[in-house]
């Protein structure tokens, strides 16, 4: 409605609704009658052409340094190179290459580390509109190595880094609101105030008749504690709708060294629709209410399995965004479980997470000739 006829409303009115209260609760009706209207064209023009639904995947986004020889210690290694990564930015790629909407929401430093990463962000098309900048604290760095003897070594700096500083306030909530499915991890969790905007983003995700999708990634060596780590992933664990695990992380959380149905279903909640469990080379177990099975993963050359988990919840995600019954039929679940697989074994072929990400060509090609 023009702002002309309403006025003339208005007028007509207008021995009626003379204080000023009723005028502008008036005005405001109008508006939003006139916004639902919007709203219900704006639905049904993506419907007719076939825009698809909105993944939006909340948490960190940081850069890896790599050590640029293998087999070293931190202390050893001559040299690193960047490697951006965190697992829910890498989901937020993982379906935009795919040809699928994904949109990031996090806090990033304002220096040229974050502005870096939210432009490998925007290059591969997801949105940056839920993307904050923190003016005080850095971009996360963490240094990773795989040593000699086999262990891993980690340094962090994130004392504290941009997105452990993400506010609620700061919450882009139009963004959340328009998720299909919205995805999460557990190390916003972590420290105030980030763990209050994840579940504040959650809430109104949720509200907003979003699917809450929920991989935890486990970071031991980020938690203060075993426990407290348990605790905190454990506490949200009844909101997901969708949830992945590792095989690492199924023995952590339960505890039982046994990789099995009965262990998978100890994690069971009734407001879960789908557990999934990846196995790594050996594909993954699906887990609903009324069947279960697994799924075999595809034989390749894995040069670095970094990313492969995200990955491959990032397919999954596309896969079900615009038809969540694909959950119920359970053919339908294991075509689109198989599609996940293929992506998460290309993306052991190449090094790095993001670099590996395949397209949605790419992945069709895979699978055609398996
Ligand atoms: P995460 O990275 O979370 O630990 P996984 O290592 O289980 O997860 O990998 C996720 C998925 O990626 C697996 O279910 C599988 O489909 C695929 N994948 C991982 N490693 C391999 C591999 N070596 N060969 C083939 N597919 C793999």
């Amino acid at each position: 409605m023009t702002s002309k006829a309403s006025n003339s409303v208005l007028t007509l009115l207008d021995p009626y609704i003379n204080q000023s209260t009723l005028r502008s609760l008036f005005i405001l009706s109008i508006i939003f009658i006139h916004r639902s209207f919007e709203r219900k064209v704006d639905l049904a023009q993506m419907a007719s052409t076939g825009e698809k639904g909105l993944i939006v995947s909340f948490g960190e986004m940081l850069i890896d340094f790599v050590p640029t020889a293998s087999g070293v210690s931190l202390a050893e290694s001559p040299g690193f190179v960047k490697a951006p990564g965190g697992a829910p930015a890498n989901v937020a790629i993982a379906v935009s290459r795919l040809g699928g909407r994904a949109a990031f929401v996090g806090k990033l430093g304002d220096d040229e580390f974050g502005h870096m990463l939210a432009g490998i962000l925007r290059e591969n098309g997801v949105e940056d509109k839920g993307i904050n900048f923190d003016k005080g604290a850095r971009t996360a760095l963490a240094f990773v190595t795989l040593r000699a003897d086999g262990d891993r070594e980690f340094m962090f700096y994130r004392n504290p880094s941009a997105d452990m500083l993400l506010r609620p306030d700061e919450l882009n909530l139009e963004l959340i609101r328009s998720a299909k499915v919205f995805h999460y991890g557990s190390i916003s969790l972590i420290t105030e105030p980030c763990r209050s905007a994840h579940l504040k983003a959650m809430e109104v995700a949720k509200e907003a008749g979003a699917l809450l999708s929920y991989d935890p990634n486990l970071r031991e060596p980020l938690w203060p504690s075993t426990e407290e780590a348990k605790t905190q992933i454990m506490s949200i664990w009844d909101k997901a709708e969708i949830i992945k695990v590792s095989d690492v992380e199924l023995e952590f959380l339960t505890g039982n060294k046994t990789i099995d149905d009965e262990s998978a279903m100890s994690l069971w909640h009734p407001n879960l629709k789908l557990l999934l469990v990846t196995l790594g080379e050996k594909g993954c177990r699906y887990y609903t209410k009324n069947f279960h099975g697994s799924v075999d993963a595809f034989d390749v050359n894995a040069v670095d399995t970094t990313g492969a988990g995200d990955s491959f919840i990032g397919a999954f995600l596309s896969q079900i965004v615009d038809d969540h019954s694909v959950l119920e039929e359970e053919e339908r679940l294991r075509k689109a479980l198989r599609f996940a697989n293929a992506v998460g074994a290309i993306t052991t072929t190449k090094r790095g997470a993001i670099p590996a990400l395949p397209t949605d060509c790419e992945a069709h090609c895979f699978l055609k000739d398996k």
